[in-house]
C-alpha cells in the first residue's frame, strides 16, 4: 500500500519545525524530512571545527564588486539554524511589516494591508512555547561596551531571548547548546511532537523535488522525491507539501520542481552583518557569556540610520582568525598572532543593516546555483554608517585597536515572498504557491522584506499561522481512502 501523509514538510528549522510539530500535535499525520542529523544536547561540544562540519551547510559565497564576497551561514541538523543560533527573540518593528504590503500587495484575512497586529497572536504562542525571557544578566564585556555607547549619547537595552534558566552562559550557542537552556525547534516543538507520536522524522535525507501532477490551474502537489540516507531515491506522498528548507534552498527546490514564476529566487534579503571587535587592556572573556544579551536600537528605522548593534560577543577562535581585517587589510602574520594571543581581551559588537532585498538565487544552464548581490547606494551608506558607529563606540569605550569582518548573512530572507499579487509574489497570503495547488512555503523565504531585527521569531509566528491555515484546509478536504 502506498504511504500517504496529511502533510510532508521539507526542513526542520524555524519554519518547518513549527509547522510540522503544530500539525502533528493537533493529530495530523506528518512526515518531516531533514537533510541534517538528529543531534541533541549530549552531542554538543565547544569544538568549533567539528561543529562547523556537523551542524552547518558548507558556507556559500556571493561575489561583490572589487573582489570581496558576502558569506552565507545556515544550520544543517534537526532544528535547522535554530539549533546553532544565538536565540535572540525579537518581534518585528511595525515599520518592517509596513514594507511588506508595499513590496508584494500582502493583505490580511480581511483583505486589508497586513500589519504587525496580524502577527501578534502567533508571536504570543511562539514566545510561550520557547519560554522567551529578558536577558539582563550582562557580563563584564557588555558593561565595557556600554560605556562606549553612553559616551556617544546612545545606550544598550537587554534583549529578549529563547533561553531558560538552564542557560549557563557558556557562550557556545553556535556549536549547539549543551545544557538545553537554549531553545530550538529541535528541543521544543519537534521533541514534543515526536514524544506524542504524530510526527515521523526522517534525517540525513535530501529532498530533490516536489512531485506535481496536472498542469495549468490544475497543477497540484502530491508529494516529495528525496534521496534517503543510503542514497536511494524515495517518494513520500502527502495531501499537502510544505517546503521550509531555508530561504536559499527553498527557492532552489521550487525551481528544481519545475515552477516557473519569475519571482522565485528574487527579492532575497541578506540583513547584512559585520562583527566589529575592539581590543581592551584588561581581560573581558567575551567568548564566555550568553553571546547577545544587549542591543542598541537608536538607529533601527531607516530614517534614523537603518541599523541595529548587538553586544557583546566575540567570534569563536577559527572564525575570528580567518575573518578579521582592518584598514590595512586582513590580519595576517605577526599582527594575527598578536591579535589571537590577546583573544581574551577583545570585545565585539554585531552590526546588522536594513537592506532593500536586491539579492537573488537562480539556477544556471548547468543546474548550478548562482547567488547575486546588488547593494544600492542607500545600503552602502547604511553599511558604512554601521561600521563607523561600531568603531566609534568601541574606541569611546577604551579600545586601543579595532578590527572587523567582511559582510556575512545569517538572516537570509525572501526568495519566495508572500503577497496577493502573483506578478510580485511567489505565494499567497496563506503561504500557498500561486502556481501549484497544495504546495506551500513555510520558512524565511516567505518574508516580503527583510526585518530590522533577528527574524526567527517572525518566521516561527508565520509558520504557526500557516499550520493553523493548513489545519483548516485538512478539515475541509476529505482524506483519500
Ligand atoms: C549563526 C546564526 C545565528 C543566528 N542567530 C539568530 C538569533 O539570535 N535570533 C534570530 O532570530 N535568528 C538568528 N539566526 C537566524 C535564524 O536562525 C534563521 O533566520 C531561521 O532559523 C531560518 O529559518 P528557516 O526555517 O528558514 O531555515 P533553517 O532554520 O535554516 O532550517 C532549514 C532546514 O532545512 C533543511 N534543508 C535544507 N535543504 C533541504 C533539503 N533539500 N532536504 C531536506 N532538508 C533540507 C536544513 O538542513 C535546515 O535544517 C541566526 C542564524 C545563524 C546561521
Ligand atoms: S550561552 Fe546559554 S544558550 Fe548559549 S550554549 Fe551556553 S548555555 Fe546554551
Amino acid at each position: 500500500m502506498r504511504e500517504m501523509f496529511d502533510i510532508v514538510v521539507v526542513g526542520s528549522g524555524a519554519g518547518g519545525g513549527v509547522v510540522a510539530a503544530e500539525l502533528a500535535l493537533g493529530g495530523r499525520r506528518v512526515l518531516l524530512l531533514e537533510a541534517g542529523r538528529h543531534l541533541t544536547a549530549d552531542d554538543f561540544r565547544r569544538f568549533e571545527a567539528k561543529a562547523n562540519h556537523d551542524l552547518y551547510w558548507p558556507m556559500r559565497f556571493a561575489p561583490l564588486p572589487g573582489g570581496d564576497v558576502v558569506a552565507f551561514l545556515s544550520g544543517k541538523s534537526v532544528g535547522g539554524s535554530t539549533t546553532i543560533n544565538t536565540k535572540v527573540a525579537l518581534r518585528a518593528h511595525e515599520r518592517d511589516i509596513e514594507k511588506w504590503h508595499a513590496a508584494s500587495g500582502l493583505t490580511n484575512d480581511e483583505g486589508q494591508a497586513f500589519t504587525l497586529a496580524d502577527l501578534e497572536p502567533f508571536y504570543d504562542r511562539v514566545e510561550k512555547v520557547l519560554t522567551v525571557r529578558v536577558r539582563d544578566d550582562w557580563g563584564k564585556c557588555v558593561h565595557t561596551a556600554r560605556a562606549g555607547f553612553q559616551a556617544l549619547g546612545a545606550d544598550l537595552e537587554p534583549v529578549h531571548s529563547y533561553t531558560d534558566a538552564k542557560c549557563m552562559s557558556y557562550g557556545s550557542c553556535l556549536q549547539g547548546c549543551p545544557t538545553d537552556g537554549g531553545k530550538s525547534t529541535m528541543n521544543t516543538y519537534i521533541a514534543r511532537a515526536l514524544a506524542a507520536g504524530g510526527l515521523e522524522l526522517r534525517t540525513g535525507v535530501q529532498a530533490q523535488r516536489v512531485l506535481i501532477e496536472g498542469s495549468g490551474e490544475r497543477a497540484h502537489a502530491t508529494g516529495v522525491e528525496y534521496l534517503d540516507a543510503q542514497g536511494h531515491l524515495q517518494v513520500a506522498r502527502g495531501r499537502f507539501v510544505v517546503v521550509a528548507a531555508g530561504a536559499l534552498n527553498t527557492s532552489l527546490l521550487l525551481l528544481r520542481s519545475g515552477l516557473t514564476n519569475p519571482a522565485i529566487g528574487r527579492h532575497v534579503g541578506l540583513h547584512p552583518v559585520r562583527l566589529v571587535h575592539g581590543l581592551f587592556d584588561d581581560v573581558q572573556d567575551a567568548y564566555r557569556v550568553y553571546p547577545i544579551s544587549a542591543h542598541c536600537m537608536q538607529h533601527q528605522v531607516d530614517a534614523d540610520g537603518g541599523f541595529v548593534l548587538e553586544a557583546s560577543t566575540i567570534m569563536d577562535p577559527i572564525a575570528f582568525a580567518t575573518t578579521s581585517r582592518d584598514e590595512h587589510g586582513p590580519l595576517w602574520g605577526q599582527r594575527l598572532v598578536d591579535a589571537l594571543r590577546a583573544y581574551r581581551r577583545w570585545v565585539g559588537v554585531l552590526a546588522m543593516v536594513n537592506d532593500e532585498n536586491n539579492g537573488a538565487i537562480a539556477l544556471d544552464a548547468n543546474g548550478q546555483e548562482r547567488i547575486t548581490v546588488d547593494f544600492q547606494a542607500s545600503e552602502h551608506a547604511r553599511l558604512d554608517a554601521a561600521l563607523d558607529f561600531s568603531r566609534r563606540v568601541l574606541q569611546a569605550a577604551g579600545a586601543r585597536q579595532v578590527c572587523w569582518t567582511g559582510i556575512i548573512s545569517t538572516h537570509t530572507q525572501g526568495g519566495c515572498r508572500m503577497g496577493d499579487d502573483p506578478a510580485r509574489a511567489v505565494v499567497d497570503r496563506n503561504g500557498r504557491t500561486h502556481e501549484v495547488q497544495g504546495l506551500y512555503v513555510g520558512d524565511s523565504a516567505l518574508l516580503p522584506r527583510t526585518l530590522s531585527v533577528n527574524p526567527s521569531l517572525t518566521i516561527m509566528a508565520l509558520a504557526t499561522r500557516l499550520a493553523m491555515h493548513l489545519e483548516g484546509e485538512l478539515a475541509q478536504t476529505p482524506a483519500p481512502h
